[in-house]
């Protein structure tokens, strides 16, 4: 349509001018209806690809504004009739100036539409547009014209949009690339950051395995430490006060071993729920091992409350345990201990705690204790006695004393029990009661005991054949495998016959270990040796023992002796004597003080007899007079 336009020059002649005038006044007819459909589809076009307000500043837009004034332009000189040369103006102006100037627009669009596919680059499709539908046809034009110098630059602007279209494909090309090597060192990233959240997942799985109790999902040994390090440290930096407790049950080896660990298992697991249950929200609670527990107890800063709370934790457990339609008593004893700041030392707390413990257990089962310092003190001494039992020079150091056994029917020596005395320079003196289960504890007491009974072997050399050596069995010893043996062996390298011994082992001692104990006993008693059970009446064994066990001879606890002044007991004693006679075997009393106890004891058929008014234990020079008939009865020779 342009090119029909564009002959200007017929407005030369007259004709010409009529056909001007005829085209302008059709062209004023049409070209509003022109505009007016450039404007509907430009419009249509702006509506259909743009959305809200980027539709303002789409190029359409721009065109709109432009489109309208020449629409104004057309409408308003419409009927107008125009002088030729205003004719001649307006249609050189519509189609775009004269030669020159059409080449410009060439020219520039040229340029233009490059400088857009070079803008466009990053997108190929869209840059190549303005090049083939606007640079191409334009250099066509250039190359079409009849102008040689027009036709040399539409060659170069051709040969630029070819070589520009090369550059595009080629850019595109390592632009994907690019493209690509991002998107894959992206999700390369993505790999390593999942990997690594993967570890970290992993990391803190395996800390939390390695922080728990496999068995009751509470805090292990491990995990409970660094809690009490990290109380301990507030403690220090803000005061206040917090309980450490520890929780050890009685009785649950038996159910370990009568009923199997499954159901030892199911026990702790049920300790551990009402634990945690007892202790509330503001404590930690722990397995430290084997039927060991431990709670951290924040809201607890006093003594008494401490006590409250221990008692608290013992009650929950006295309830009875069902597992699979069987009931189970268990109970425990709980040691408690007070962190304070200025005093908050995590060990020394432990050891605290445990010594607590220690003399809670000492009260029985269900035992509370808290940590006082005066406990501080004998666990101090404790500690002293283990250190001086293990060492050679300290421990030989104990000896022992005789205590003269007589028959009190007819006054007659039967045999001297040997007592363990220990002089320490640094402790003092010693009493059995309290060094022999430490020295049980520390694994001590064979080598003690091997010691004195090789000591009282030879002593025993020294007296009459009739007269035996009652000598100590502690229960660890007895429950020992091949105690019999060491014994034996001992007598055998002194000389002297097992007939002359007598071991004298406690109701305990068959509690610990009945089976090993009684192999022990019964090979004693196979070589001769007499078997005597010590302090009867004080514990709690059954008396279903002395129906399994056979016993030469049971010693009555000094304590029943001690307390026949009155009539319950006298008849208690009386009952006790009349059991070991109906068993047929002869019973020794204890603790006998007062001519009124020896009197009654000999009243009530008590054979045997021993205590500080027939004679305090002796040293071992005046055992071998007593023994050889210098003196009879050592008190009285002295009187
Ligand atoms: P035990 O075998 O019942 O020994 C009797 C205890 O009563 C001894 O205490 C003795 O000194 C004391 N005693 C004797 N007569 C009287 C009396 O009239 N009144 C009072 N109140 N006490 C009297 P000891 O020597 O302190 O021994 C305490 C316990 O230590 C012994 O009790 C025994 O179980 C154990 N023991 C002593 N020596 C040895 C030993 O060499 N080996 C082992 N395994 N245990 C020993
Ligand atoms: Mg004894
Ligand atoms: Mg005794």
């Amino acid at each position: 349509m342009l090119a029909a336009l564009t002959d200007v020059g017929e407005a030369e002649t007259a004709g010409g001018r009529a056909l001007l005038a005829e085209r302008y006044r059709a062209l004023q007819r049409q070209i509003p209806l022109l505009y007016t459909i450039c404007l509907a589809n430009l419009l249509g076009l702006h509506l259909a690809v743009t959305k809200g307000f980027a539709s303002l500043v789409h190029p359409s837009t721009l065109l709109i504004p432009l489109i309208l004034i020449r629409l104004y332009h057309w409408t308003r000189t419409r009927n107008a009739d125009m002088p030729p040369e205003r004719i001649v103006r307006e249609l050189t102006l519509l189609r775009g100036g004269g030669e020159t100037e059409q080449y410009y627009v060439i020219l520039f669009g040229s340029l233009a539409s490059i400088g857009c596919a070079y803008g466009l680059s990053s997108f190929p499709g869209a840059a190549r547009l303005p090049l083939l539908f606007l640079a191409l046809p334009l250099a066509t034009m250039l190359i079409l014209s009849p102008i040689s110098g027009h036709v040399g630059l539409g060659i170069s602007i051709a040969l630029i949009i070819v070589l520009i279209l090369r550059l595009l494909s080629v850019h595109n090309e390592s632009f994907v690339k690019l493209v690509e090597s991002r998107v894959q060192v992206e999700a390369e990233r993505e790999r390593a950051r999942r990997a690594e959240k993967a570890a970290k997942a992993e990391k803190a799985k395996a800390r939390r395995i390695a922080d728990t109790d496999p068995l009751t999902g509470l805090a292990n040994r491990r995990a409970f430490l660094r809690s009490l390090g990290r109380q301990a440290g507030l403690i220090e930096r803000d005061g206040g006060a917090a309980t450490l407790a520890i929780v050890d049950l009685d009785g649950f080896k038996p159910i370990n071993d009568t009923f199997g660990h499954a159901m030892g298992d199911a026990v702790l697991e049920e300790v551990g729920r009402r634990l945690t249950a007892a202790g509330g929200p503001a404590s930690m609670i722990a397995r430290m091992g084997g039927d060991e527990f431990a709670l951290i107890l924040e809201s607890c800063g006093d003594e008494a409350e401490a006590q409250r709370a221990g008692r608290a934790i013992c009650r929950v457990l006295e309830d009875a345990v069902f597992i699979d339609s069987r009931e189970f008593h268990i109970s425990g004893c709980c040691g408690l201990t007070i962190l304070r700041a200025g005093d908050c030392n995590v060990t020394e707390a432990l050891i605290r705690a445990d010594t607590a413990l220690y003399r809670a257990k000492e009260q029985g089962r269900a035992g509370t204790a808290v940590f006082s310092q005066e406990m501080g003190r004998l666990q101090r001494r404790r500690t002293r006695i283990e250190q001086a039992l293990r060492r050679p020079e300290e421990r030989d150091l104990i000896s022992l004393v005789y205590q003269p056994i007589f028959d009190i029917s007819n006054n007659s020596l039967r045999a001297f029990e040997a007592l363990a005395r220990w002089e320490h320079p640094e402790l003092g003196t010693l009493s059995p009661a309290e060094f022999i289960p430490i020295a049980e504890q520390v694994s001590a007491i064979e080598t003690i005991s091997d010691r004195l009974l090789e000591a009282a072997a030879a002593e025993a050399l020294l007296w009459p054949d009739s007269v035996r050596l009652s000598f100590n069995v502690s229960a660890v010893q007895l429950c020992t495998a091949g105690c019999a043996a060491r014994i034996l062996a001992i007598l055998g390298n002194r000389g002297i016959h097992p007939r002359r011994l007598q071991v004298e082992v406690t109701e305990t001692a068959l509690l610990v270990d009945f089976a090993t104990a009684r192999t022990n006993l019964q090979a004693l008693r196979a070589a001769g040796t007499r078997i005597v059970l010590d302090d009867f009446g004080a514990g709690h064994a059954s008396i279903s023992y002395l129906r399994e066990m056979q016993f030469d001879g049971i010693k009555l606890d000094g304590a029943l002796v001690a307390s026949v002044q009155s009539t319950g007991s006298r008849r208690l004693l009386k009952g006790v004597v009349d059991l070991c006679a109906s068993l047929g075997v002869p019973c020794v009393a204890e603790h006998i003080e007062q001519e009124s106890e020896l009197d009654l004891l000999r009243g009530l058929g008590c054979r045997y007899g021993q205590g500080f008014l027939l004679s305090p234990p002796l040293a071992a020079a005046d055992a071998a007079a007593l023994a050889g008939g210098t003196v009879t009865r050592l008190r009285r020779a002295a009187a």
